[in-house]
């Protein structure tokens, strides 16, 4: 199936599918997160799950490209937030693999990057303990010589999501 999604404030939660999408290489999931910056809107918070080399990263850098960023693209492993601007406002790209606790993440501001509009995407979320809400999450796990995505709705967060199977036509625009 080909996996489709709008995130943005206004939709009713009743409608939400979980999709999936097999992703044969790196340009299958580059092609992907161009159609995922066509139909996200901020404010949005995207839990980015998978092992290391899983693609998260690669992920990012695709939307972020497809949004118009053109300098340097780093992993924020050691930073654990790089920040953009980008068509759709800004994008804050944080990777919580080396926050040892919640407190820690507090204490380097972490909780900032959620309090006013934006796109969020959190690479390993799981080490923020639920301590932070998310709109969606995008599951990157290895399949073959490619990646499997699978994409579901956190329904904890007061924004409201929609994830609708074919949504999108082979160009990523809106049917
Ligand atoms: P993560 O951030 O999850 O640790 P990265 O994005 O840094 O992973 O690295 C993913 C690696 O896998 C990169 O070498 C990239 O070229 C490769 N890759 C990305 N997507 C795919 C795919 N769909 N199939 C095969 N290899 C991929
Ligand atoms: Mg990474």
């Amino acid at each position: 199936m080909r996996a489709s999604i709008v995130c943005c404030v206004g939709f009713d939660m009743e409608t939400i599918v979980e999709t999936t999408e097999y992703l044969p290489d790196e340009a299958a999931t580059l092609a992907f997160a161009q159609r995922f910056a066509a139909v996200v809107s901020s404010p949005c918070s995207v839990a980015l799950v998978g092992d290391l080399g899983a693609g998260k990263t690669t992920f990012v850098r695709g939307v972020l490209r497809a949004l118009g960023v053109t300098g340097a693209i780093k992993s924020p492993t050691y930073a654990l937030v790089e920040s953009y601007d980008t068509a759709k406002g800004e994008v804050h790209h944080l990777d919580a693999y080396r926050i040892e606790s919640v407190d820690d993440f507090e204490a380097r501001g972490g909780f900032e990057y959620f309090e006013s509009s934006s796109i969020r995407f959190v690479e390993w979320p799981g080490r923020l303990h639920g301590a932070v809400s998310f709109d969606l999450e995008l599951k990157f796990d290895f399949e073959n010589e490619g990646r499997r995505v699978t994409i579901s709705p956190r329904t904890t967060s007061d924004a409201s999501v929609k994830l609708t199977p074919h949504v999108l036509d082979e160009r990523g625009s809106q049917r």
